[in-house]
């Protein structure tokens, strides 16, 4: 089977920080993946295509080798294990810290607190590892809404500027992990169809080591 190899790209803040690096790695998109509702991009590079998908599908597609390659956040590697998939390099992009925040000049009252967060896994391991009692509620979006509403004392989430903490009168606390992209690749397409996997993951190490 000679398909083309595909690379899962995770859409949004993310995509746009990895376009330019695969650009310089020869891989554009031959129309703009913003302006289009596709889902599959060929690209200038004649074996390579680009799927663009929510971040916490990039590991499915890639372990079930649906994509040979994908793009995602260390923070979804995080919450949802890196079964099954090899992590080569660290692409440097989208950075940001996975933090617990909570109401400015929040204090601990009791023995256990209630934490709002999208991370439930690393939430629980984080509260865990420090023995603290967490009661964690999931959330999908606007974390900070949660202590506003007393629907939780504090909240586990992404921290970038600090911008959407501050306009809901939160402050960061703990760093849990320091948080960037990552390139994944399918274990068995590193073995099956490593000449070309082995060629973007080179190309792309070379021009993340060149911008540091
Ligand atoms: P900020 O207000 O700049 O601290 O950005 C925080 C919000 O932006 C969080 O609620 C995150 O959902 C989102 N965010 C910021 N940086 C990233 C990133 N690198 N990856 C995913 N989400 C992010």
């Amino acid at each position: 089977m000679n398909r083309k190899l595909t690379v899962a790209l995770t859409k949004g803040r993310i995509l746009k920080e990895t376009i330019p690096l695969l650009a310089r790695a020869g891989i554009e998109p031959l129309e703009d993946i913003g302006l289009s509702r596709k889902l599959v991009f060929d690209t200038s590079h004649e074996d390579v295509q680009l799927v663009v998908i929510r971040g916490t599908d990039v590991p499915t597609y890639v372990r079930h080798g649906a994509a040979d390659l994908g793009v995602v956040g260390k923070d979804i590697l995080l919450e949802h294990g890196a079964e099954g998939l090899y992590e080569p390099l660290d692409l440097g992009i989208a950075r940001c810290r996975l933090m617990t925040a909570g109401p400015v000049g929040w204090q601990s009252s009791g023995a256990r607190i209630r934490v709002a967060t999208k991370f439930v896994n690393i939430t629980r391991r984080h509260f865990a590892s420090v023995g603290v009692h967490a009661d964690v509620i999931k959330l999908y979006g606007a974390m900070e809404l949660a202590p506003i509403m007393n629907l939780a004392d504090l909240i586990v989430d992404i921290v970038d500027t600090g911008n959407t903490l501050r306009a809901n009168g939160m402050e960061p606390l703990d760093e849990i992990a320091c948080i960037s992209s990552r390139l994944i690749v399918n274990k068995a397409a590193m073995r099956s169809r490593c000449g070309a996997v082995q060629r973007v993951v080179d190309d792309l190490s070379e021009i993340v080591h060149a911008a540091t």
